[in-house]
């Protein structure tokens, strides 16, 4: 007999959710949590500035209406303690915590095909059966941790922005040094510009940045209250999760030039990512995207009082969209700043941390912090680092090209593993939560379902998953979005295999293939 039914590895927003919906089954789960409390990426990622940049209203759980009733955002985009708090307010009020087991990281999965059930090693030494295991292990938890030449030389303080220390950074009147420009190292060094006494941004790749303009959300709450649900089951068919104003249906091509730029305008003043959905081929037409990319580089032109910091600060090298876009709050007027100055390490390399600081090129910058803002290795990373093995196949080495699944939900020859927000699936494309409430809802649908037919297992048949993994790489390529080294193509981490990692093609597309997969009682997929 297993331990538990199943075994959920993570209790971020995935984890806590599919605990609750497995124990709605009846089934005993247990959650494992390398963490010391609940909130994954919240937990983790407490750098100045933190916050997320889908809103809140829509950056939050939809399943309960009294909890969405309930809940009172503070602002457009929650700061990473207020969704934090939301997180444990959830882990309390549905008694989740009772079964986590907290400061515990999954290390080893063993599959057994003869009693059809997971051996789950963990980092203390212990094991646990189960029949099911639903890896909530997140997209982006697996941080990227260049190891610079010299690191240990350096007699300063080092931080990264993926593991901020709980207890704060005292960071007034100190020399900073920022490495990397993603959305992590945009907020801080937003955050903390007005604060240090000297800022020095290192950055490879300038970002595409629309502007925020946060502020608070009571009235838009009170308003939108009454029409929760409704609301939320139209996001659930948009493209990417979330609602635009509008998502427009109009084509960049049959447009003519003052509208698009009224367009333009409209959405910048707007805010944040519906930017991007300004007109329908943004990221399928060249000249659709580079008049959307030419918009963002007069703002940045605009903002930057020095034309020459400017140009360094704008993005030519690769599509708009192609990388994760970034949302800010006056990131580029930082530059304005006069402590604060910008290296581009492609014209002055970092060679080294010294004692005294970084060389890059010829100059050695002194500093007494370095904070490292240098992302995640994407989508693969966090299920990589688990040795997850059935006889002598292991996911690592099936997975060494690039990783095969079907749906992004389960891994041919990995029955009764299921991936929330896996590879192959809309996830880091997308308002997260939208996606992983629709998979752990499918999730736990096939485990009724498995149960209710008195069967043991289920894994994608190969045929399936081949199809799904060329959809995927088709689809990919119809845009411009696998034309830029980005974290989506595994590019920001050495020697991993270059592949778009999630689904192009839209969340209620996905949705519809998902859902009818299911009603086709689980097509593609081998029960038994
Ligand atoms: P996570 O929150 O990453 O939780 C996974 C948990 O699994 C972690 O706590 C980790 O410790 C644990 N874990 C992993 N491996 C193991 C193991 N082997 N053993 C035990 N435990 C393990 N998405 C959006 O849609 N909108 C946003 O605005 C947004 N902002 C973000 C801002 C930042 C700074 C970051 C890093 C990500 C952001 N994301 C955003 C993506 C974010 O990761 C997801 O929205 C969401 O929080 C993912 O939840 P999760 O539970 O799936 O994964």
């Amino acid at each position: 007999m297993p331990d538990h039914d199943a075994i959920v590895i993570g209790a971020g927003f995935s984890g806590l959710y599919q605990l609750k919906r497995l124990r709605e089954l009846g089934l005993d789960t247990c959650v494992v949590e390398a963490g010391g409390d609940v909130g994954g990426t919240w937990y983790w990622n407490r750098y100045p500035g933190a916050r997320c940049d889908i809103e809140s209203l829509e950056y939050s759980y939809s399943f309960d209406q009294e909890l969405e009733q309930e809940w009172d955002w503070s602002e457009r985009y929650a700061a990473q303690p207020e969704i934090l708090a939301y997180l444990r307010h959830v882990a309390e009020r549905y008694d989740l915590r009772r079964d986590i087991s907290f400061d515990t990281r999954v290390v080893k999965l063993d599959w057994d095909g003869e009693r059809a059930q997971w051996t789950v090693t963990t980092d203390d030494g212990a094991t646990r059966r189960a029949r099911y295991v639903i890896a909530a292990t997140g997209c982006l938890s697996k941080p990227s941790r260049p190891d610079f030449p010299g690191m240990a030389d350096f007699a300063g303080e080092v931080y990264w922005t993926s593991s901020w220390p709980h207890e704060g950074v005292e960071l007034a009147g100190k020399r900073v040094a920022v490495i990397g420009t993603g959305s992590s190292g945009l907020q801080t060094i937003t955050a903390i510009a007005p604060v240090v006494e000297r800022l020095t941004v290192f950055q490879r790749t300038p970002a595409y940045a629309v502007p925020a303009h946060n502020g608070p959300i009571a009235e838009r709450l009170a308003a939108l209250r009454p029409r929760y649900g409704d609301f939320r089951e139209e996001s659930r068919m948009t493209r990417a999760g979330f609602h635009c104003a509008e998502e427009n249906s109009t084509f960049y091509v049959d447009t003519e030039p003052e509208q698009v730029r009224a367009e333009f305008e409209r959405r910048w003043l707007d805010g944040g990512l519906c930017y991007t959905q300004a007109f329908r081929d943004i990221l399928t037409d060249v000249d659709a995207n580079e008049a959307a990319a030419e918009h963002v580089r007069e703002q940045i032109r605009r903002k930057v009082s020095d034309p020459d910091l400017a140009e360094r600060l704008t993005p030519r090298s690769y599509p708009i969209g192609a990388k994760r876009m970034c949302v800010d709050t006056g990131y580029f007027e930082v530059y304005n700043r006069d402590n604060v100055s910008l290296v581009d390490i492609n014209a002055e390399p970092i060679h080294r941390l010294t004692e005294r600081g970084i060389l890059a090129g010829e100059t050695e910058h002194e500093v007494d912090v370095i904070i490292l803002a240098t992302g995640f290795d994407a989508m693969t990373g966090a299920l990589n680092a688990i040795e997850i093995r059935n006889g002598e196949r292991t996911l690592r080495e099936k997975w060494a090209a690039g990783p095969r699944t079907y749906l992004g939900l389960m891994s041919e020859g990995f029955p009764n593993l299921f991936l929330i927000t896996g590879p192959q699936s809309p996830s880091v494309l997308s308002n997260m939560l939208t996606s992983i409430e629709y998979h752990v809802d499918w999730v736990t649908h096939a485990i009724e379902h498995l149960r209710a037919k008195g069967l043991r297992w289920m894994e994608p048949d190969p045929e399936a998953e081949e199809n799904w993994v060329n959809a995927n790489n088709d689809v990919a390529d119809l845009t411009v979005m696998p034309r830029a080294a980005s974290w989506y193509m595994g590019a920001n981490i050495p020697g991993k295999r270059r592949v778009f990692l999630p689904f192009v093609g839209g969340v209620g597309t996905y949705r519809q293939i998902g859902d009818g997969v299911a009603i086709a009682r689980y097509h593609g997929f081998e029960l038994a």
